[in-house]
């Protein structure tokens, strides 16, 4: 059999004899899986939505709106039943009694739904909102957890739905971490317990903050949690281990 070159040839290749046997036992193997590869639904804008949704509604409860918000996302499952079954969100809502933001929450929960319907990576709204500012100043959520606005907010209920659907994964602490965590809490404590013994005043133990953090705590600035305390003249989180020398 003769074959002409019509390109210019830039390398070459003996063909083996486990050459020849190894596409031909590949090849069924790939034609019985490409069907079922193309049967994988990614959401799009012209997925439909079913008649019934599964959600998930969070109560917001925030000293800068006189009544509660109820938000509520309900997810899309694709792929129900397969090896790649999916939860996505798929439409945002937001009740509230208080009509002074309707035309705001109106318009955000349309823009969200549609960036839910939009397919592909969704989880960076949850930074996005986050970020946003109150320039009236924010507020501390039971925990004490600092929240910058309302808006901050609604982005980490999302991101808490996104976590329940598996969406997004918390960073995992290893065991190490968690256990240096706790040394530096006890090797504070102790500290504090011994300068109050000295200054005179009775050491109270397990005495915390809201969040449950030795009192005088400040904000984290990267897991916003009042847990940051000075140790050795470096300011460290005792909630996610942030500190700043390092
Ligand atoms: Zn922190």
């Amino acid at each position: 059999m003769t074959i002409k070159i019509e390109k210019k040839i830039k390398g070459y290749q003996v063909v083996k004899p486990e050459d020849k046997a190894a596409p031909a036992a590949a090849a069924p193997e790939k034609k019985a899986a490409e069907p079922r590869q193309a049967e994988i639904i990614q959401m799009h804008e012209s997925v439909e939505r079913p008649e019934a949704l599964i959600g998930s509604t969070f109560k917001i409860k925030s000293p800068l709106f006189e009544h509660a918000l109820y938000v509520t996302i309900n997810d899309i499952v694709l792929n129900q039943g397969t090896p790649h079954e999916q939860r996505r969100p798929f439409e945002i809502f937001i009740n509230s009694k208080n009509m002074d933001h309707f035309q705001w929450i109106v318009a955000l929960t349309r823009i969200l739904s549609a960036v839910f319907r939009k397919g592909g990576d969704v989880t960076f709204i949850v930074e996005e909102l986050k970020a946003v500012f109150d320039p009236r100043g924010g507020y501390f959520k039971a925990g004490g957890v600092y929240m910058p606005s309302i808006v901050a907010e609604i982005g980490a209920v999302i991101e808490q739905h996104m976590k329940n659907i598996g969406l997004i994964h918390d960073p995992e602490m290893d065991e190490a971490q968690k256990k240096l965590i706790a040394e530096k809490r006890a090797a504070y404590e102790a500290g504090a317990a011994g300068k109050k013994a000295s200054d005179g005043a009775a050491a109270l133990k397990g005495e915390s903050n809201a969040s449950g953090f030795p009192p005088g705590a400040t904000l984290c600035a990267k897991c916003n949690t009042q847990a940051l305390v000075l140790m050795d003249g470096c300011q460290t989180c005792l909630n996610c281990g942030y500190s700043k020398c390092g």
